[in-house]
């Protein structure tokens, strides 16, 4: 058997808890990649892996992820990442989140969470009773400041795929350009109404086929089956659902010039950068172009543990940041004829003092 920290996954993290809680059930697993900016922060993914070492593997790329993102987004944090192993519909109790919460006070502010897929707003307010050590959370959604992070993540979104097309396509205008989003929840969804006000031609994809119906009629889009979308001729493809779908043979079915979407871990593996890059395909490398959800609930933290006012303004232009920071990536790594993606890993490595 591979232990797990010779493995390419690993990558030299700091800690890696793993938690069990016999009353309520709870099993975590809590990945701290570095700390070299701050504590590590990044949200709780509650999920029914098939298999434990699914639920390592997934944790630790998380985690990097988070260092990179909260390196390259200028944020005073480092990156963590937790999962819960467990069927979210079938297993939560409030049991099972305050034990999570007290985890996570146990880290004494090493790790700082936050929601992602299978966690609530609720389950943020839950953790919060046990711990301070929390974000995104409900009280601070009041006038739109904080809480739910997918808004900020579609509009982060949203300022890099103008971007794409400016750089990528010529065009300072969205008008007519076909986006086709993959996944229309909290990212996708939001992301799609940017993208129809400034008149973009959207082609909607989710495996709920219902979902992404409601919005291209709402939109005035197409939607299409979710094993269509990657298909889809389009000027640009924005995966806002799945990670690792930019494998070898999702790159083959690709029928667009920029892919620049919201999921995180698009890349199956790092060669798949360079792959799209020797295509010829503009990729906005994920943990720069989402950002934005981090962004907001990091403010909203740093305001609440140093008692000050939370200013929504501040967060807005971090966001706004995004595109810019992109077109800097996109002309390096022009200037030194190497992938996008391997520009922003090499950025986000110094930052942590790994470069
Ligand atoms: P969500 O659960 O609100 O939406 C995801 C949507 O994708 C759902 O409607 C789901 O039915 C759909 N979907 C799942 N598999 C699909 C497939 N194979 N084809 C098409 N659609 C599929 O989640 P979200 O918050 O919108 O997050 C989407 C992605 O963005 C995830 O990868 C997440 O990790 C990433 N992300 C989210 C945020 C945030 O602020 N919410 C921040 C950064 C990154």
């Amino acid at each position: 058997m591979t232990a797990f920290w010779t493995t390419p996954d690993f990558d030299e993290h700091e800690r890696v808890e793993l938690v069990h809680d016999c009353a309520s059930g709870l099993t975590a697993i809590v990945a701290i990649h570095s700390s070299h900016l701050g504590p590590g922060a990044g949200g709780t993914r509650f999920w029914h892996y098939p298999d434990p070492a699914m639920a390592m593997r997934d944790a630790l790329r998380l985690s990097r992820g988070m260092s990179y993102k909260n390196a390259m987004a200028g944020l005073p944090m480092g990156g963590g990442k937790a999962v819960i192993l467990a069927n979210a519909a079938r297993d939560k109790t409030p049991a099972m989140m305050a034990a999570f919460g007290d985890a996570i006070e146990a880290l004494r502010g090493a790790y700082v969470t936050a929601e992602d897929v299978g966690m609530s707003e609720a389950d943020m307010a839950a953790i919060a009773a046990r711990t301070s050590y929390v974000t995104g959370l409900p009280a601070a959604g009041a006038g739109g400041k904080g809480g739910d992070p997918g808004p900020h993540t579609s509009r982060g979104v949203f300022l890099g795929v103008k971007e794409a097309v400016r750089v990528g396509l010529g065009k300072d205008s969205l008008a007519g350009v076909h986006v086709a989003v993959q996944g229309t929840g909290s990212v996708g969804g939001g992301l799609a109404r940017h993208l129809a006000a400034e008149g973009a031609r959207l082609t909607l994809a989710d495996v709920d086929e219902a979902r992404a119906a409601k919005l291209a009629a709402e939109l005035g889009g197409v939607a299409v089956p979710a094993d269509a979308i990657m298909d889809t001729e389009c000027d640009v493809f924005s995966p806002c659902a799945l990670g690792a779908i930019l494998d070898d043979e999702g790159i083959e079915r690709l029928r667009a010039p920029v892919v620049a979407g919201g999921a995180n871990n698009q890349l199956a593996r790092a060669e798949h950068g360079d792959i799209l890059a020797g295509r010829g395909v503009l990729y906005a490398p994920d943990y720069v172009i989402n950002a934005g959800g981090i962004i907001a609930v990091t403010h909203e933290y740093l305001a609440r543990r140093d008692g000050t006012v939370l200013d929504i303004g501040k967060t807005h232009a971090a966001v706004d940041a995004i595109r810019g920071r992109l077109a800097r990536i996109w002309e390096t790594a022009r200037a030194e004829g190497s992938a996008p993606s391997r520009v922003a890993d090499a950025m986000a490595q110094r930052l942590i003092g790994r470069g």
